[in-house]
């Protein structure tokens, strides 16, 4: 499939994007696979976030988990998947690292604190090191292909660096000279991860929009393709959590927000806030939480 057709058959509206991605990502990487023979390297740092991005990842559907692991992506080092712990660990990173020096992809799945020396999240704790995320960023960032910042936390500071940022937390793009490619959400729709690693396995980066994340998941606005569109467009609000009107007087920042929530969905694309009749707050935007909080705030204007 080229490029162009990837792109198309994620964002097809009319035949349900969940199932375009779902129906051909899988068979598209094994058809690559049979030319190039490769995964995508991965080495995976979880920093300072909640994980709810794992916990996300791990809930793909079309591709299941197992099939990502078996088909997409090798995952060389991952400090929450990994059975080996210390030391072992850390050599298996390190062995990573310079093997696949320049051909490996680094996922980042937190904030990096700055404050006293990135001392508030720490990777890697033997007996005589310690290696904090600040390190462990800086050092593996330059020696990626590419990175991915999964999450807004990575992206953007997100929840870590909500204030008062008691610990100086910032998103990867902060401590990195180099491009990074920011999947931003509270959590992430795995859809938007292992489509975005199935791109950069076949067809090298994604086209990035001015905050750094894929178009192809990012490029409209969550209040376009909202199913109570409508309903704003015709001037008519929720006068409360419930009612079916549009919640833009609710505090929905969806107008704000670039995501593909109301036609991909989550929990294997059947569901997703506005259905479930809470406002979006805006987890996909760079200034979340601080900038949409205090949540389901009625606008003083309609
Ligand atoms: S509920 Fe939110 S996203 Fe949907 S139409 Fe209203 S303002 Fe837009």
């Amino acid at each position: 499939m080229q490029k162009e057709d990837y792109i198309k058959r994620c964002q097809d509206l009319a035949a349900g994007p969940q199932f375009q991605l779902s129906n051909y990502v899988l068979s598209e990487v094994r058809e690559y696979k049979k030319s190039k023979s490769r995964k995508l390297p991965v080495i995976w740092l979880e920093t300072s976030d909640s994980g709810d991005n794992n916990i996300a990842f791990m809930n793909t559907t079309y591709p299941y988990l197992g099939q990502v692991f078996t088909d997409l992506i090798d995952l060389l080092y991952s400090n929450t998947f990994m059975a080996a712990q210390g030391q072992d660990a850390l050599n298996i990173l390190e062995q990573a690292a310079v093997k696949l020096r320049g051909k490996f992809t680094l996922v980042v799945e937190g904030a990096i604190p700055l404050k006293d020396n990135g001392l508030y999240t720490i990777i890697a704790h033997t007996e005589d090191y310690k290696l904090t995320a600040l390190e462990a960023v800086t050092w593996l960032g330059p020696l990626a292909e590419y990175v991915i910042a999964l999450g807004t936390c990575a992206s953007f500071g997100g929840i870590s660096a909500a204030r008062p940022n008691i610990t100086g937390s910032v998103g990867v793009r902060k401590v990195l000279n180099r491009e990074v490619i920011n999947v931003s959400g509270c959590p992430i729709n795995p859809d938007w991860f292992v489509g975005t690693l199935a791109h950069l396995l076949m067809y090298g980066q994604p086209e990035l929009d001015n905050l750094g994340r894929p178009t192809l998941f990012y490029g409209f606005t969550v209040h376009r393709h909202c199913q109570r569109r409508s309903y704003f467009d015709q001037g008519q609000f929720a006068e409360k959590l419930g009612d079916i009107e549009c919640m833009f007087s609710q505090g929905c920042v969806g107008p704000r927000t670039g995501a593909d929530c109301p036609y991909r969905q989550w929990i294997n694309h059947v569901n997703w806030p506005v259905k479930a009749n809470t406002p979006c707050i805006g987890c996909t935007n760079e200034d979340f939480p601080d900038g949409s909080s205090p949540f389901f705030t009625p606008l003083p204007e309609k």
